[in-house]
């Protein structure tokens, strides 16, 4: 299952001790300039949008899982999707709010350096991760809904609490929804932070036009720069994400037989984030 977790990334300063963790995973020795690190919270134990939510126990057991465990853009697993790892993780508990902390790390590689810059703007803070648990418990009966079932209806009469997880699959960076969530845009306006909002925004804005610049020289190079220009100025975010996305497809299929022969002298592999 997969679940997702808004206002999920904070950034950190790197110490020698967090190094070392770091290199245990590491095949090459690793210094604080080569790495980006951050903390990314996984989950809580609060009562989800689907009406669900993990107990305690659930947490620390998922924070035994999820370290070691490699962090994917929109849960696409291919290997160039493999941007960061989590090198430990901890519940971290204020009254009855639990939460999964998890501390991850990502290589300041080329590759990398557009997600590092949306990660450090406040674009890239919702994070999903995907799971298996093996109880599905009623809130109200304590029934175990995943291999039997009850009367209550979820999301009416109770909510189903997830317990004892198997399996902690990937974790996963999701792009800010297209239609903003309410959420989102209400931790701003509680922070009075509206101005802050206003200039992510338009520097997330400003990252899709430049892709999308960049794309059509490959894909329809007798486009000339202003009129891309000029069409990415008449699109709102949604526009600038839909024709981003229909671009990256189109050069995907214009350079499939290329990217099979050599993945890493295609210097277009740097547009794939
Ligand atoms: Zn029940």
């Amino acid at each position: 299952m997969k679940k997702n977790f808004d206002n999920a990334i904070e950034l950190f300063t790197l110490t020698e001790e967090e190094l070392a963790k770091i290199n245990k995973y590491s095949l090459t020795e690793l210094t604080e300039k080569d790495i980006f690190a951050f903390n990314v919270i996984l989950c809580d134990n609060e009562i989800d949008r689907d009406f669900e939510c993990f107990d305690r126990d659930a947490l620390e057991k998922l924070a035994e899982l999820f370290v070691g465990k490699t962090g994917i853009l929109n849960h696409e697993m291919k290997a160039e999707n493999q941007v960061a790892r989590i090198y430990s993780a901890e519940v971290e508990t204020e009254d009855t709010h639990s939460r999964l902390k998890a501390r991850a790390y990502m290589l300041r590689s080329e590759k990398n350096s557009s997600l590092i810059d949306e990660i450090c703007a406040g674009i890239k803070k919702e994070v999903s991760v995907n799971v298996a648990v093996s109880e599905i418990v009623c809130s109200v009966c304590g029934e175990d809904v995943k291999h039997s079932h009850c009367e209550h209806i979820k999301g009416k009469d109770c909510y189903h609490i997830l317990k004892n997880p198997t399996d902690a699959y990937e974790w996963s960076f999701v792009a800010v929804p297209a239609q903003k969530n309410a959420g989102t845009v209400k931790s701003f306006a509680e922070k009075e932070d509206l101005e802050k909002y206003v200039q992510i925004a338009e520097k997330y804005k400003n990252f899709l036009r430049q892709e999308i610049v960049k794309l059509t020289a490959v894909v329809s190079p007798e486009l000339s720069v202003k009129s891309v220009e000029n069409i990415c100025k008449s699109l709102d975010v949604d526009g600038l994400e839909q024709l981003r996305r229909d671009c990256l497809e189109a050069e995907s299929k214009h350079f499939t037989p290329q990217l099979v022969k050599s993945k890493e002298e295609n210097s277009n592999n740097n547009f794939l984030i």
